[in-house]
C-alpha cells in the first residue's frame, strides 16, 4: 500500500465513523452539529485534504 492509499483509506474509515456517529447522534441529525460529530467531520476533512496532497504531489513529481 503506498502513501496515497494509506492516506485516502484514513480518510475512508474516518468518514465511516463520522457516518456511523451521524446514525445514533440525535443533535446531528436535527441541526447537522454537536462538539463530536463536529470534530470527526473536521478529522475526516483534515485526511481528506492530507489525501488530496499526498496525491497531487505524487502526480506532479510524475510530469
Ligand atoms: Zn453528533
Amino acid at each position: 500500500m503506498n502513501a496515497t492509499d494509506q492516506a485516502a483509506s484514513r480518510a475512508d474509515e474516518l468518514y465511516a465513523r463520522y457516518m456511523g456517529h451521524l446514525y445514533g447522534c440525535a443533535p446531528c441529525q436535527r441541526e447537522n452539529y454537536c462538539p463530536v460529530g463536529n470534530r470527526m467531520r473536521a478529522a475526516w476533512k483534515c485526511a481528506q485534504s492530507a489525501a488530496m496532497q499526498t496525491y497531487r504531489a505524487r502526480t506532479e513529481r510524475r510530469q
